[in-house]
């Protein structure tokens, strides 16, 4: 886990609260105990990139238009907070689309790893929906973190997880499992935080 530097966050569900379809700026809202971790993670040099299914735009629902104006809320939202986020990548296609780009499919990833020179050993993956973690093992990250915000709850049970009863907790192998299960995206960060701080104490 210390060796990880690089933080690849699914947006709906992980970061902000899940809303059906989001285009509307106003609605954007951070999950809760998400930015401390995410600020304290930047001073100790993580990088964070966004990398979201938005088939909305697909399906006609909203446009991509919105979608600028929900991601410049975000990031303004984040900054407020002393957080920058480093890249983002979408996917606009809806899934009948069979483009490359859509989690599990590993698009987004070769768009920000190329844009950004990352590197999948030292990149962990969260997120709150199978395919999030099916992207994450495709593209060979060195972890995967399941949150149970969003849809997670029912996608730990569709991968026959019970709840965690420690705010983090390792998940017993199996297809499609993650690394971790963890009850937010704020539990896993702020053990991440601490292992990193420890090295970090270590080290100086
Ligand atoms: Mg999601
Ligand atoms: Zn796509």
């Amino acid at each position: 886990m210390t060796g990880i530097d690089t933080i690849l966050l699914d947006r709906d569900g992980t970061l902000i609260e899940e809303r059906h379809y989001l285009r509307d700026p106003d609605l954007v809202t951070l999950i809760p105990g998400v930015a401390a971790p995410l600020r304290r993670l930047g001073e100790l040099g993580c990088s964070f990139y966004l990398a979201s299914n938005q088939s909305g735009i697909g399906r006609g629902l909203f446009s991509a238009d919105e979608y600028r104006r929900v991601h410049a809320r975000l990031e303004e939202l984040l900054l407020a907070e002393g957080i920058r986020l480093a890249g983002a990548a979408h996917c606009p296609h809806a899934p009948e689309d069979g483009c490359q780009c859509r989690k599990p499919r590993p698009g987004l990833w070769q768009e920000l790893a190329g844009t950004f020179g990352l590197s999948a050993s030292n990149t962990v993956m969260i997120g709150d929906k199978v395919a999030d973690i099916r992207f994450g093992q495709a593209i060979g990250c060195a972890e995967t973190v399941l949150v149970l915000t969003g849809h997670g709850p029912e996608a730990a049970r569709s991968l026959g997880l019970e709840a965690p009863g420690a705010p983090v907790q390792r998940c017993p192998p199996g297809p499609d499992r993650p690394t971790w299960l963890a009850r937010d995206l704020g539990s896993y960060l702020s053990q991440f935080v601490q292992k990193k701080e420890h090295v970090h104490a270590h080290r100086v």
